[in-house]
């Protein structure tokens, strides 16, 4: 069976005061066990150290991008091998804020899922179609090779969580229906089923991101191919742990 997952992506938000307010909660919560539950939280880069120093140490910290490759020259950047020294175990890459706004390509994705996973950290892989794409019916065409460029480049799954986040769905209001998610996710599995082989299929998470909030995470968390989710909005609140809850 696969564990459940939930991951909550800050995104660029948060001061040190908000910071310790949501760590206090999530510290205070009554959530199921890491043997049902796998909990990470993903504050910005500046913030990382702070939160892992406060955070309960039954759930872990997400970066929410690194370089695509060894660090150097590169003004402004964060690298693997930084994130893997601070004991930062995961990151996400290829969220569609970065796709979209900063030129992220699917080649660009991969090489950098490619590099993270070289350096121990486990990733994140974030996937999912616009709305004019939904309306043209390429959804799954453009689902599929988003993941193919990330599944070349993986040398181990069980370090890696596919995280399927219709870019209509992100960050306003309007969430997939659970019938919309299930009917990706199950597509996404056969996919790796058909391309990547039948145990990977079955053992590989494949998380759902949009809109997820306290209200209509357990419809979702009830389809047998959504295995946890990545939020965003509510993760900045205390209905994260209802969510986290929704893995019971
Ligand atoms: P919202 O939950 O705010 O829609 O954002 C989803 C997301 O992008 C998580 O990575």
């Amino acid at each position: 069976a696969r564990k459940f997952f939930v991951g909550g992506n800050w995104k660029c938000n948060g001061t040190t005061e908000e910071v310790k307010k949501i760590i206090t909660t999530l510290n205070e919560a009554e959530v199921p066990s890491q043997d049902v539950v796998e909990v990470v939280v993903s504050p910005p880069f500046v913030f990382l150290t702070f939160v892992k120093s406060l955070l309960r140490s039954d759930f872990h910290v997400a970066a929410q991008n690194c370089w695509v490759r060894k660090g150097g020259a590169f003004t402004g950047e964060i690298s693997a091998e930084m994130l893997v020294n601070l004991s930062i175990p995961w990151v996400i890459i290829g969220h569609s804020e970065r796709r979209a706004l900063l030129n992220e390509s699917n080649e660009f994705v991969g090489d950098k899922v490619a590099y993270a996973l070289s350096q121990g950290l486990k990733v994140i892989a974030c996937i999912g179609e616009t709305l004019e794409e939904r309306e043209s019916g390429s959804t799954m065409a453009v689902v599929a090779a988003q993941t193919k460029a990330v599944a070349g480049k993986v040398t181990n799954w069980d370090n890696v969580v596919l995280a399927y986040e219709p870019v209509w769905a992100i960050g306003t209001g309007k969430v997939a229906t659970p019938a919309q998610a299930q009917e990706v996710h199950c597509e996404l599995r056969k996919w790796l089923h058909e391309n990547v082989g039948g145990d990977i299929a079955a053992s590989t998470r494949i998380i759902y991101g949009g809109s997820v909030n306290g209200a209509n995470c357990k419809e979702l968390a009830a389809q047998p191919d959504v295995d946890g989710f990545l939020v965003g909005g509510a993760s900045l609140k205390p209905e994260f742990v209802d969510i986290i809850k929704a893995a019971m």
